[in-house]
């Protein structure tokens, strides 16, 4: 008897999960959203929008590029993908591995990545295409002691046109996103169903059977023998509250600050973003052109080829939560002392590379990186499955990660749910 498995989201974990059990299950991905569509309009059309005054709030984003879905607190504003592929869509193609905390707790994912090494084409042939600006502050970087590095991008970057839009949508396909693993699953006989929002799992005799999801108006239940959640850090934790089961206070999403001056004709924004990385102690140096703080934040008010950035992203403190009706996440006293830190590192890099600290401009903090309100533990390093979990339900995605890693966490994720899915098919 063919055995069923229902995924729940196809962004990292999702697609990797359903590629992953396809063949031993006959696999059924529900994503929320639609196909991904990227943001078309040129340069020059997205500065008139800016002009016109109509961008006042983050959320509009999502008129013009519908995969991109804000959250907003207080402190920041949080990033999200919803389609196929998840937020990898709008990821900026950079693969670290980041694995430092899941080693630290007894799980060893070598081989897994070994198999992502054959299977997403990595590499940092981008470097050809730097403009003087960035190689400059590369140097600046050396010769401060920083040891900067290029940075690996997932996908054929020695075709990247370095056309800037990465966050967008990849007008070229260059760039890697999980819509190649989920096409493969698919290929290989899963059925994907849109437009399909899960609500909750539905537990019988201490086993999850299925899943309540809406689609429209309807209320569908799905049923299956094992049911994989990988609707991401924000979702994920929702879905299993509603079914009952606890999450953990610890949601983290990895804050993003940019520094940014006027440099006449630095076209940032045609460059490859984040094309090299500086490791600091809690947090990551990047060159980077902000979309977000170009579009909604008042003080940025340079034309975009004139903007020189410096993006901060921080490994901030596991303290945060989400349910269906609040969403609580602040910067705490650590993440702020941190970000001030940063903020200075950055600004004397920009002096030495002959910007004025007066010059300078913060961006809006925004942050795309939601997860760990169902950490794994060391007792869980052989199961990969928390304790609180009925049997047949299993997490893949951001949701597993014991700590922030103010890191890209991409590879890492397709790694974890790798793991999972081959202890969930055994
Ligand atoms: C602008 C930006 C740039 C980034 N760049 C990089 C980068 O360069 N490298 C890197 O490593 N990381 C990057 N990230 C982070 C990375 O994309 C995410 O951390 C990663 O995709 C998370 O994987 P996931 O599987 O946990 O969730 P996601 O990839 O977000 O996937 C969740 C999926 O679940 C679906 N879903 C949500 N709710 C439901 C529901 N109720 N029912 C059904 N489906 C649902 C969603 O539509 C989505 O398909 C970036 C993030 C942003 C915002
Ligand atoms: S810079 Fe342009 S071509 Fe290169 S990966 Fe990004 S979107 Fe694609």
């Amino acid at each position: 008897m063919v055995r069923e498995a229902i995924v729940v989201g196809s962004g990292a974990g999702g697609a990797t999960a359903a590629k992953e059990l396809q063949g031993a299950f006959q696999v059924t991905v529900l994503e929320a959203g639609r196909e991904f569509r990227r943001l078309s309009w040129t340069l020059p059309t997205l500065e008139r929008v800016r002009k016109s005054g109509l961008l006042l709030d983050e959320r509009e984003i999502q008129a013009i590029l519908p995969a991109m879905r804000i959250h907003k607190t207080p402190d920041m504003v949080l990033v999200n993908g919803i389609g196929t592929g998840g937020t990898t869509t709008l990821s900026t193609g950079n693969a670290l591995r980041m694995d430092r905390d899941l080693r630290a707790i007894g799980i060893d994912l070598d081989v897994e990545f070994q198999e992502i090494e054959r299977e997403i084409p990595i590499s940092t042939a981008h470097q050809a295409r730097w403009r003087p600006h960035t190689r400059r502050l590369f140097e600046i970087c050396q010769e401060m002691g920083m040891e900067p590095r290029p940075t690996p991008k997932m996908g054929e970057y020695e075709r990247c046109v370095g056309c800037g839009r990465c966050v967008l949508g990849c007008p070229q396909g260059v760039k890697w996103d999980s819509r190649r693993f989920l096409q493969q699953a698919v290929d290989r006989g899963a059925r994907l169903i849109q437009g399909c929002r899960v609500e909750r799992v539905t537990i019988e005799g201490g086993r999850a059977t299925g899943v309540v999801a809406r689609q429209g108006w309807r209320r569908r239940t799905y049923r299956a023998d094992r049911i994989i959640l990988a609707a991401g850090g924000l979702a994920t934790p929702v879905i299993l509250q509603n079914s009952g089961i606890p999450c953990e206070s610890r949601l983290f999403v990895d804050p993003v600050l940019c520094v940014a001056a006027r440099w006449d004709g630095a076209l940032q924004c045609r460059e490859v973003p984040m094309p090299f990385v500086v490791q600091r102690n809690g947090y990551i140096v990047s060159p980077y052109f902000d979309y977000l703080s170009f579009f909604f934040n008042r003080r940025w008010v340079r034309p975009a080829r004139d903007t020189l950035a410096l993006m901060i992203k921080l490994a901030d403190e596991e303290q945060g939560t989400i349910s269906r009706r609040e969403l609580r996440k602040t910067l705490t006293d650590r993440d702020r002392q941190r970000l001030g830190e940063a903020v200075e590192l950055c600004t004397d890099i920009l002096r030495r590379f002959g910007i004025q600290a007066q010059d300078l401009t913060l961006g809006t903090v925004n942050a795309g990186h939601p997860g760990g309100m169902l950490p794994l533990t060391a007792d869980e390093a052989t199961t990969m499955h928390a304790k609180r979990l009925p049997a047949d339900l299993y997490v893949a995605d951001a949701t597993l990660l014991p700590h922030s890693m103010g890191n890209p966490p991409i590879l890492t994720i397709v790694a974890l749910a790798k793991r999972v899915s081959r202890v969930c098919a055994q």
